[in-house]
C-alpha cells in the first residue's frame, strides 16, 4: 500500500527477446535525482511499483530494463523473508573475490534455468533516490542478486553464462519467447 492507502500496480516485467532487455541502460543524472523524475518517470513511483512487481512475480530481484526502462536502476530483496527491499541507482560492483557455481532463473526469461559462476563475494556501492551514497557489502546470494541485476543494466542475460548443456536444454523454450515476441510484434503492428 501506498501513503495515500492505493494499491501500488505492479507492472508488466518485459520478456526474452525484447531488445530493452540486450541494451546498455544509461546513468541516472545527479539533477534527475534531485527532481525524482527520468525520461518523464517518477524513479519513487517507478521504485515502488518495480518492488510490487518483484514481491508478485516472486522474484528476488527486478531491473529497471525488464519494466522497459532503460536506466541504471535495480530493485533486489534476497532476505528470506523478503521484507528488506532495496533499491539502487547507478549500481557499481567492486572487490569481487571467490567464485559460487549456482542455479539462476530471470523473471524476463520463464522456465529457463541454468548454472552460472559468480563472484561469492563483492561490494556494491550507488545512490539511493535520495540521492545519497549507498554502500553495501554483499555475499552469496545477495552477491549473486547484484551480480545478475547490473549485468541487466549492461544488456547482459544470464542465458550467456550458462553452460553448453544448459543452453541446449534451454534452446526450445527461449524458441517458444522468441515465436510469442514476434506474433505479439505483429499484432502491434496492425
Ligand atoms: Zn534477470
Amino acid at each position: 500500500m501506498s501513503d495515500d492507502g492505493k494499491k501500488i500496480e505492479p507492472m508488466r516485467i518485459v520478456l526474452y527477446p525484447d531488445p530493452v532487455l540486450t541494451k546498455k541502460a544509461r546513468a541516472i543524472t545527479p539533477d534527475e535525482l534531485k527532481a525524482g523524475q527520468a525520461d518523464g518517470i517518477d524513479l519513487r513511483e517507478l521504485a515502488a511499483r518495480m518492488i510490487a512487481t518483484m514481491y508478485e512475480a516472486d522474484g528476488i530481484g527486478l531491473a529497471a530494463p525488464q519494466v522497459g526502462v532503460s536506466l541504471r536502476f535495480w530493485v533486489a530483496d534476497p532476505s528470506p523473508e523478503h521484507t528488506a527491499p532495496l533499491a539502487i541507482v547507478n549500481p557499481v560492483l567492486s572487490n569481487q573475490s571467490g567464485t559460487l557455481d549456482m542455479e539462476e532463473g530471470c523473471l524476463s526469461i520463464p522456465e529457463v534455468r541454468g548454472k552460472v559462476k559468480r563472484f561469492q563475494k563483492l561490494t556494491v556501492t550507488g545512490l539511493d533516490l535520495d540521492g545519497n551514497p549507498v554502500t553495501l557489502e554483499a555475499e552469496d546470494l545477495a552477491a549473486r542478486v547484484a551480480q545478475h541485476e547490473t549485468d541487466h543494466l549492461d544488456g547482459i542475460l544470464f542465458i550467456t553464462k550458462i553452460g553448453t548443456a544448459a543452453r541446449f536444454m534451454a534452446r526450445s523454450k527461449l524458441r517458444v519467447l522468441e515465436d510469442e515476441y514476434e506474433v505479439m510484434q505483429r499484432r502491434r503492428k496492425k
